[in-house]
């Protein structure tokens, strides 16, 4: 496995794989890898001849006051696991190879990249489509591995390639959780054990809303009642006379919502009902750790088709 630090190296070991007439699978990462993202390498290594990984903490998409000089970077943990999992090389450039001095280009993401994580992540995605662009440019691949755990970084991701005629196929990949529900990411590392159990109802307001769906309930309005109540730490059948009974219900709960929505699963605008796919989205804060995480909603084929 080569691990690789230089854009031109880079293209060049692409071409050389191409021109081989071997198809070549990328998946970006930031590191700190875990099952979610060896998942995406796996999916990578049935549909290509050779799979590349990237790692490089980007920095254009963080902002003021977020993580990261905090996240995680743990290199030669993550080469062991890349290089078991098959990967033939890694590519991981420095912040001043990416970003040199006088660099000042950046992309202006699509649409669908204003609402949720983009209103209250303003400058987020303008740092995504900027990096996961140039990761393109180094390594122009024939297909690359996004995990839907991003739900809507894959949807820009996406809308970025079709509008910018990128000419590599995006594949999404399911969303790995632990074994009791919580979502694989890098940042759980940051969670006490109390707050990782708060961290829960992230999960468990997502399976209520299935729940829900499967029971019949097609508006939205009720649906995002149900996950809030969940997220505040009100479950159960009797959520609100618990609410009134107990002083200290609630304190189970997550420390902040910023978002417990129901979508369109294809645009991410508002929805009243269940007629077509959906999803239902989640940002909340656990102590000072942000937390994403999101579950299509189906109705059926008869109810989309109104029947
Ligand atoms: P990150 O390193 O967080 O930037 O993530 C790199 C890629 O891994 C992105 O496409 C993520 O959507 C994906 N990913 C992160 N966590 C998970 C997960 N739990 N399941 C599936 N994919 C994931």
């Amino acid at each position: 496995m080569e691990v690789i630090h230089s854009p031109d190296v880079a293209r060049d070991f692409v071409w050389s794989l191409r021109r081989e007439g071997k198809s070549v699978g990328l998946v970006p990462t930031m590191g700190a890898l875990h099952e979610g993202h060896l998942s995406l390498v796996r999916i990578s290594r049935e549909l290509c001849d050779a799979t590349i990984a990237t790692i490089f903490v980007n920095p254009t998409q963080f902002g003021p006051g977020e993580d990261l000089e905090q996240y995680p970077r743990m290199m030669e943990r993550d080469s062991d696991l890349l290089r078991k999992e098959g990967v033939v090389a890694i590519f991981a450039p420095s912040r001043d190879v990416m970003y040199p001095d006088g660099f000042s280009t950046m992309i202006d993401p699509p649409a669908i990249s204003r609402t949720l994580e983009g209103q209250f992540r303003p400058d987020h995605f303008r740092g995504v489509v900027t990096v996961v662009m140039k990761l393109f440019q180094c390594m122009p691949c024939d297909r690359a591995v996004f995990g839907r755990k991003d739900y809507q970084q894959w949807k820009v991701i996406e809308a970025m390639a079709r509008d910018l005629n990128v000419g590599i196929e995006i594949v999404d990949g399911d969303i790995v959780r632990e074994s009791d529900g919580l979502a694989m990411s890098s940042r759980n590392r940051y969670l006490s054990d109390s707050e990782r159990c708060r961290a829960l109802r992230l999960s468990e307001a997502l399976r209520a809303a299935e729940r829900a769906v499967g029971d019949g309930q097609r508006e939205v309005e009720a649906l995002q009642q149900i996950m809030q109540r969940c997220l505040n730490g009100l479950s159960g059948e009797d959520q609100e006379e618990s609410a009134k009974s107990d002083p200290n219900a609630g304190t189970n709960g997550v420390d902040q919502v910023d978002y417990a929505v129901v979508v369109d699963a294809e645009t991410l605008e508002p929805l009243d009902s269940l007629d077509r796919p959906a999803v239902a989205l989640i940002a909340a804060r656990v102590g000072s750790t942000r937390l994403i995480d999101n579950q299509v909603l189906t109705p059926t084929l008869s109810e989309m088709e109104g029947r």
